[in-house]
């Protein structure tokens, strides 16, 4: 027989053992989070005071950028040869997240990509081997964007899970924080960069994954850790021969990242069609924008495709783009939480046959990226296996 003293102290202690281990791993990630957030601030302010005072000092300063960044690009290994045996479609398995189930702790569904790709070849749409695999950016390929200091604050698990936006993973070591969560994000990133040339090539193609919008070369956030549209046009105009490319962004969230980073940089033409209600408004980031289009919350497809419409013909007047990188996110889906927009599935695909159409009318390379989104939406094999 059971001592009832005894099982009810032990009942009662394993029920507040499993909340309490909770609080204090939350409690200890949030603390750490914020401390070395504040190190982190200082060192960005104190950077950029110093940048202000030895930029008007030194006018070389600029040149030996561009040639570090130029040597960078000229040496990386992420453009290779590929036959054409294979489709421009690339997706690696190295892309999908899985940390001890902690990634279900964000809402954006983090392997989706893999789960794409199981739908396209249960569905015959494309053959296993005929999927091209991009390699790792390696640190000298981040460096041509990102600046030293930004890949040492990575260097700690809190500035990774403030970035994720998932702070159980501030306690963890950053070996396995590099290992489950950036390597996935740097296999990515090969993904876009390689895009850019298979585009050139082929007339399009689509990297099942990155769309990093939210990320600039100084400051990482929003599920972004590394400015892979950035470091993708950086890559075209120093391999492609390219010099004027356009980014339409159609994901619901504004892209601050990329413009940020061509603020001011006549080569890039932004057209950015968001939702101004949710994150992450960066105003400053939105005085870069060339061609603006709000969609607030509730926005429904007609409308929603009637100012895409309108605004596709704006920038035909505007630019004459010799690439074009489409940031194709479907959080604008009905229902999605993020996003908040109210677009069908049909209105998504019809979103995406109208930028292609756009891109193909004019034989404009188009690279597309698929961002954001909670849920899947298998749009581009009806729209690219048909021939658009
Ligand atoms: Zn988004």
């Amino acid at each position: 027989m059971k001592n009832p003293v005894v099982t009810s102290w032990t009942e009662s202690t394993r029920n507040l053992f499993k909340p309490v281990i909770v609080l204090v791993i939350t409690f200890a990630a949030t603390v750490k989070l914020s401390q070395s957030l504040y190190r982190y601030n200082l060192r960005r302010r104190s950077r950029a005071r110093s940048g202000t005072m030895s930029s008007s000092s030194s006018s070389d300063n600029g040149t030996g950028v561009q040639a570090r960044r130029r040597s960078r690009i000229l040496s990386s290994k992420l453009y290779f040869d590929i036959p054409n045996s294979k489709v421009p479609l690339i997706y690696s398995s190295a892309y999908d997240i899985t940390f001890l189930g902690i990634e279900k702790l964000h809402p954006f569904d983090s392997s989706k990509w893999g789960r794409i790709c199981g739908f396209l070849l249960v569905d015959n749409v494309v053959d296993k081997n005929c999927i091209v695999e991009p390699l790792e950016a390696s640190k000298n390929d981040l460096l041509v964007v990102h600046s030293e200091a930004y890949l040492n604050c990575l260097k700690k698990s809190a500035n990774v899970a403030m970035i994720i936006e998932v702070p159980h993973v501030a306690v963890f070591p950053n070996c396995l924080v590099q290992q489950k969560v950036l390597y996935p994000f740097r296999n990515q990133v090969g993904g876009t960069i390689l895009a850019a040339k298979l585009a050139k090539e082929r007339g399009w193609a689509i990297n099942v994954g990155g769309g990093f919008h939210h990320c600039s070369g100084e400051k990482g956030g929003g599920f972004c850790a590394y400015a892979d549209i950035s470091l993708c046009i950086h890559f075209a105009f120093e391999r492609l021969n390219i010099s004027r490319v356009m980014i339409i962004d159609l994901d619901a969230h504004q892209g601050n990242g990329h413009e940020t980073d061509f603020a001011n940089d006549s080569r890039v033409y932004i057209l950015d069609v968001y939702n101004p209600g949710i994150y992450p408004f960066d105003y400053e980031a939105r005085r870069y924008i060339d061609q603006k289009v709000e969609v607030v919350s509730g926005t429904t497809t007609n409308e929603y495709l009637r100012k895409l419409d309108e605004a596709l013909e704006v920038s035909v007047h505007s630019f004459d783009p010799e690439l074009i990188v489409y940031n194709a996110g479907t959080d604008i889906l009905d229902g999605d939480p993020l996003g908040r927009l109210k677009i069908s599935p049909d209105g998504i695909t019809n979103r995406d046959e109208k930028v292609f159409r756009f891109a193909r009318k004019r034989n404009i390379p188009i690279v597309m990226l698929t961002s954001g989104a909670l849920s899947l939406c298998l749009i581009f094999p009806s729209l690219i296996f048909t021939g658009f």
